[in-house]
C-alpha cells in the first residue's frame, strides 16, 4: 500500500494512524462484536464514543462549561443560515466582514433573514488581505459580528481576533480550527465543517455560548435551533455517528501529537517552507499580504499560466495530488492541514524546484 501526498482542500487528508485504527476497529469495535456504524446512537457504547470526542475537543481548545459543543449536519453552509436564525433576534441586523468567497456566501445567506451591514470588505483589492481592526466600522445596532478566520480559497487568514466592540463575535473556522491555539473565550460562536481539519465530511462542529441560546426566530425548522441540539446532546435525531467517531479519533491523535501548541509549530514550519519556495522564485507567486498568508491553504500561480496543466499532470505523476486551485480562481493551491505530514510539503517543494528547472 502506498499513500500519496494529498493536498486536497476538503474533504482533505486524514492522519494515517487514524485510518489504521478505524480499519482495525471496523468490523468489531473493542470486542463488542459490531462496527461503530452498526450501533444505536443511544447505546452506552456509542454515547461513550460521542462524549469522549466532545471531551477531547474541549481539552484541545480549552473550552469552558459556558459553551455548548454541538456536532451537527448540513456542513458549514447550513451554519450560514443557522447563525442568523439563532442570533439575529429582534434586531434583524448583523455585521459581517467580507474577505472572500466564504464570507460572501455567509453574507448572502444572512440577507435572507435580515439586514447585513458590512463592517469591512477587501473586495476592491481582490481579497488579497484581511482588513485591520482600525478599518472595521461595526454597526452598533447589529446582533453580532461575523467573520471568516481563514478564507480557504483565497488563502487569506486573519492575524488577529477582531474586537467586536461589545457585539457577540461569530467565526467561521472551517479551515483553520485546531491549526493553532485559540482563546475560545474571545468568541461567542465558532463553527467549522469537519472535512478540512477535523475529520471526514458529514459533520459540523459548533461551539456556542449557552447564554445565546433560546432566541431563535419564529417559524424556523426545529433542526435549525441550537437550543434543541444543545438540550439533546446533539442527538435530537440520528447523528452522523461514524463521522463523529472518526473526528474523535482525530482529536485523540492531535492530543498524542502534543496538542495545538505542538501542531502549530509544525504547521508554521510547513507553511514557511512552502512560502519560501514561492518567494525565492520568479516562477511562482502568491498574491496575499505577508501577514495574512494562510498557514493552511497556500494558493500560487505560475508566471506562465500555460504551464499549469503540465504542472498538475507532472505533480500527479510524482504522487502529489489535488493541487489544482478552486474552480472559481484557477491556479494552484496546496492545502496543508494538520494531517498533511511535513514530508509531503518537502516533496512538493522539491518538485516545484525541479519543475522550474525544466520549464522556467
Ligand atoms: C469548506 C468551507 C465552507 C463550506 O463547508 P461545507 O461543509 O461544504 O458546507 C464554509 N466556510 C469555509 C471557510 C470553508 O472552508
Amino acid at each position: 500500500m502506498s499513500r500519496k501526498h494529498n493536498f486536497s482542500a476538503g474533504p482533505a487528508a486524514l492522519p494515517t494512524a487514524v485510518l489504521e485504527q478505524a480499519q482495525a476497529e471496523i468490523l468489531d469495535w473493542q470486542g463488542k462484536g459490531l462496527s461503530v456504524m452498526e450501533m444505536s446512537h443511544r447505546s452506552d457504547e456509542y454515547v461513550s464514543i460521542a462524549n469522549a470526542a466532545e471531551q477531547d475537543l474541549r481539552e484541545l481548545l480549552n473550552i469552558s462549561d459556558e459553551y455548548s459543543v454541538l456536532f451537527l449536519q448540513g456542513g458549514a453552509t447550513s451554519q450560514f443560515a443557522m447563525v442568523p436564525i439563532n442570533l439575529m433576534g429582534e434586531k434583524r441586523r448583523a455585521a459581517y466582514i467580507n474577505t472572500g468567497v466564504w464570507s460572501d456566501k455567509a453574507i448572502k445567506e444572512a440577507k435572507r433573514y435580515g439586514e447585513v451591514s458590512l463592517a469591512a470588505t477587501t473586495e476592491a483589492e481582490k481579497f488579497c488581505r484581511a482588513p485591520a481592526q482600525s478599518e472595521l466600522s461595526i454597526d452598533a445596532n447589529a446582533a453580532y459580528l461575523h467573520y471568516t478566520t481563514n478564507e480557504t480559497i483565497g488563502g487569506v487568514q486573519f492575524d488577529y481576533i477582531p474586537d467586536s466592540q461589545g457585539l457577540p463575535l461569530v467565526a467561521d473556522m472551517s479551515s483553520d480550527i485546531l491549526a493553532r491555539p485559540v482563546d475560545v473565550n474571545n468568541f461567542d460562536l465558532i463553527y467549522a465543517g469537519a472535512q478540512k481539519n477535523i475529520g471526514p465530511a458529514g459533520i459540523t462542529v459548533v461551539i456556542v455560548k449557552r447564554s445565546l441560546l433560546g432566541n431563535t426566530l419564529a417559524g424556523m425548522p426545529t433542526m435549525y435551533d441550537y437550543q434543541v441540539h444543545s438540550k439533546a446532546d446533539s442527538m435530537n435525531n440520528t447523528p452522523p455517528t461514524y463521522a463523529w467517531y472518526l473526528s474523535g479519533l482525530v482529536f485523540k491523535w492531535l492530543k498524542a501529537q502534543g496538542g495545538l501548541e505542538a501542531i502549530a509549530k509544525i504547521n508554521a514550519r510547513k507553511a514557511a517552507k512552502l512560502y519560501a519556495a514561492i518567494d525565492t522564485s520568479d516562477f511562482y507567486a502568491n498574491p496575499v499580504a505577508l501577514k495574512n498568508r494562510s498557514i493552511m491553504n497556500v494558493p500560487f500561480t505560475l508566471a506562465d499560466a500555460s504551464l499549469e496543466s503540465k504542472f498538475l499532470a507532472e505533480a500527479e505523476a510524482a504522487d502529489l495530488l489535488n493541487l489544482q486551485g478552486h474552480r472559481s480562481v484557477g491556479g494552484m493551491r496546496a492545502s496543508i492541514y494538520n494531517a498533511v505530514p511535513e514530508s509531503s510539503v518537502d516533496a512538493l517543494v522539491s518538485f516545484m524546484a525541479e519543475f522550474e528547472k525544466r520549464w522556467g
